[in-house]
């Protein structure tokens, strides 16, 4: 049996409201619908990984609320292990209030709530669980001392890290040197490299840059135009598969579940990618976050 993939990261509720257009200041405008969709981007990554029929263990916080229930019930229903997503009394569940307006603008309100509670010792307790892992991996919504234990933890255990640094804050030096792989989109590539990414040429040189920190293998995600990806072979771009896209929303995450359960398979990293990139194009055909992750039989590629 492969080993599992174990996600340390966020569980957010993601309330979602559209409109024709956002109120200014002491403005009211009516919502044109409104829904509660399980979102976060570790609770997103776990569930896509799992869908692509991995093994995974997630550890985070929710509150102890309906919200919480809702969202340990969804990683339950995709077999994600969530005996490691504990509920405190303390704070409620994390949620995002997300606007959309009617171009497609989002503007989000993030309440970290149990997510901002995850530390060290919270991530302790899944230490074993770490250690007979495939792959660890994090993204950047939960407290950075909770994420360097648990990189620590596995970089100690032989365990490949995949870090997707979101959202970009600045990294210990240390840190960056126990990490095998990193995937970031253009936005947070610019933020940690010296030059704007806007596409495959300073994608690469910016892969190059951060690969020089410690990374084996920096994958550049750059929406509608595919990835870069920079390891010890040098630099080379994967073009995205052309859909119609009506909503973007976990592409990234979708794309780095696939990633990850085909590297777990032992499958190259660049038939990994392909996984990837077939799996977030269909993502981004249907609307909401988890929602949106496709399965694994709904995917026709020669790399499923
Ligand atoms: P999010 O934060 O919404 O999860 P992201 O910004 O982290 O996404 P992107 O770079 O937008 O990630 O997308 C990840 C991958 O998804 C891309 O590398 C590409 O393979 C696929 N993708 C994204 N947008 C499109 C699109 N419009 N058409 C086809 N594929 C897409």
């Amino acid at each position: 049996m492969t080993a599992s993939i174990v996600v340390v990261g966020s569980l957010n509720m993601d309330l979602v409201m559209r409109m024709s257009r956002a109120p200014i200041g002491g403005e009211t405008v009516p919502g044109l619908d409104f829904a509660m969709l399980p979102g976060g981007k570790g609770a997103n990554q776990a569930v896509a990984c799992a869908r692509m029929g991995a093994n995974v263990i997630m550890v985070g916080r929710v509150g102890i609320d309906p919200n919480g229930d809702v969202l340990k019930a969804g990683l339950a229903a995709d077999g994600v292990d969530a005996r490691e997503v504990k509920g405190l009394a303390s704070t409620h569940t994390g949620v995002a209030s997300i606007w959309v307006e009617d171009d497609g603008q989002n503007r989000i309100v993030l309440a970290p709530g149990a997510n901002g509670l995850l530390d060290p010792a919270s991530v302790a307790r899944a230490n074993t669980m770490i250690d007979m892992a495939g792959m660890l991996i994090l993204q950047l919504e939960v407290p950075i001392p909770a994420v360097q234990a648990a990189i620590d933890r596995a970089f100690a255990a032989h365990v490949p890290v995949l870090l997707n640094p979101a959202p970009a804050a600045p990294l210990p030096d240390e840190m960056w040197k126990k990490i095998d792989i990193l995937v970031l989109n253009e936005s947070e590539a610019t933020a940690y490299a010296s030059l704007d990414v806007v596409d495959p040429n300073s994608a690469a040189e910016a892969g190059a840059q951060l690969r020089a920190r410690g990374p084996d293998r920096v994958l550049v995600t750059l929406g509608a135009q595919g990835v870069v990806v920079v390891d010890g072979g040098g630099a080379r771009h994967f073009p995205a598969k052309k859909v119609k896209a009506v909503d973007t929303t976990a592409a990234g995450d979708t794309f780095i579940g696939a990633l990850a359960a085909a590297l777990c398979e032992g499958q190259s990293l660049d038939d990994a990618v392909a996984l990837g990139q077939a799996a977030s194009a269909l993502c981004v055909t249907r609307r909401g976050a988890q929602t949106s992750i496709p399965y694994r039989r709904q995917l026709a590629t020669t790399a499923v």
